[in-house]
């Protein structure tokens, strides 16, 4: 079976919970990540979710060499690449660290994979890089547009793994784009943990709910919505984790068939893909879901607008559906339960 994988990044929210789901599935792991945004204890847990010790070698992207002992020293089939930065504020503020980690990083991945002759990779993307979309639900046909160096930062892997495709069609190169990633793992053992306060709604909501902070602070109430605030396409962190190991079955799929047959209709080339569930949620109805499953309070207030914030963002799912055979099981309800598990069993997250 092509089962080693390198998941890059694997220490991080979502790389946690598809370690598991990657493990459940028969694939063997070996987790690269800096810990620039992540902890020892995450791993820990994983481990112990899966009852056996996890690969982890604690290394950056940039490092070349380091790279290529791994590389040397397994017989990887593909790499799911987690590893970067996603903090769109502190991208504003350090483009050039965003850049050197996201897109320099990436590309010192892929010289290194392509010295190792392994050519399979399933990329971290967003749905931020169709910035304010024309028309909703957004399909991977969608014009892409990027207002911050984070967004560029994505935007130019994807160019980039684009023209790798066009260069040389043994190159199998899945960009899957995330919509809103949210929830836990059901054990409440692993969630995400923001350093400081959180930029992102769940992890604010939570830790309001929790006591840790007051209020929320509720970005724009006259958009063009059902409700006056934003609408976004909430996915579950443990579907998104399946669309990974969906991602990969394709992959191994296509790659038998194109060696069986020695026919490149079946190479995957560059394959962007959304992971959502084609559902807005607005962020008061999300407010209420969570008070209603928590059964506490969110108070919140209103406040201007977020700079680059966009009324509305939810996906077209069609296309995972088709060739992955992926969609996304969990509801709203589903995200609230689990992200508030998590956040009264652990309020310091890992630390
Ligand atoms: P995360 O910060 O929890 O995980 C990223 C991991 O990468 C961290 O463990 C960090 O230590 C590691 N890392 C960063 N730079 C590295 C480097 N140079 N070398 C090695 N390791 C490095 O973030 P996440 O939410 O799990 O996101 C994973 C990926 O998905 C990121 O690329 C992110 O941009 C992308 N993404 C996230 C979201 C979201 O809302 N969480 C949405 C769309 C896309
Ligand atoms: N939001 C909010 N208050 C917060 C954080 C977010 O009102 O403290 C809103 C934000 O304006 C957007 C939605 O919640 O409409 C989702 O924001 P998030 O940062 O979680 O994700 P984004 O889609 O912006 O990447």
């Amino acid at each position: 079976m092509k089962n080693k994988i390198l998941v890059t990044g694997g220490a991080g929210y979502i790389g946690t919970h598809t370690c598991i789901a990657l493990h459940e599935a028969g694939y063997e792991i070996v987790v690269y990540d800096n810990l620039s945004n992540s902890s020892r204890e995450a791993i820990n847990r994983v481990s112990n979710l899966i009852g056996q010790p996890i690969e982890f070698i604690e290394g950056d992207i940039r490092d070349a060499e380091l790279l290529k002992k791994v590389f040397a020293a397994h017989d990887f089939f593909s790499v799911i690449h987690f590893a970067g930065l996603k903090a769109v504020g502190e991208s504003v503020a350090k483009p050039l660290l965003y850049y050197n980690n996201n897109v320099s990083g990436t590309i010192t991945l892929l010289q290194v994979m392509a010295e190792y002759d392994v050519k399979n990779l399933v990329f971290s993307s967003s749905a931020t890089v169709y910035g304010d979309p024309e028309t909703l639900p957004i399909d991977e046909n969608s014009k892409r547009s990027c207002t911050n160096p984070y967004g560029q930062s994505k935007l130019a892997v994807e160019h980039i793994l684009e023209d790798l495709a066009v260069s040389d069609d043994s190159w199998n190169l899945i960009p899957l784009r995330y919509f809103n990633p949210v929830g836990a793992h059901l054990s409440g053992q692993i969630g995400e943990d923001p350093n400081d306060i959180p930029n992102n709604l769940m992890p604010y909501i939570s830790q309001v709910a929790v006591g840790k902070l007051n209020k929320l602070n509720i970005f724009g109430n006259d958009y063009p919505t059902v409700d006056g605030t934003g609408v976004r396409d909430f996915i579950h962190v443990t579907d998104l984790a399946q669309g990974h190991v969906a991602a990969l079955n394709y992959l191994e799929q296509k790659i038998s068939l194109n060696e069986y047959k020695n026919d490149q209709e079946y190479s995957v080339g560059f394959l962007p893909i959304n992971l959502g569930t084609g559902k807005g949620t607005s962020v008061l109805e999300l407010i209420s879901t969570f008070s209603k499953v928590s059964g506490q309070a969110v108070p919140y207030q209103f406040a201007s607008r977020r700079a680059g914030d966009i009324a509305s963002c939810y996906a077209s799912a069609d296309k995972a559906k088709e060739l992955l055979g992926w969609e996304a099981k969990l509801s709203i309800i589903d995200m609230c339960q689990d992200s508030w598990r998590w956040q009264r069993q652990s309020p310091n997250g890992y630390k």
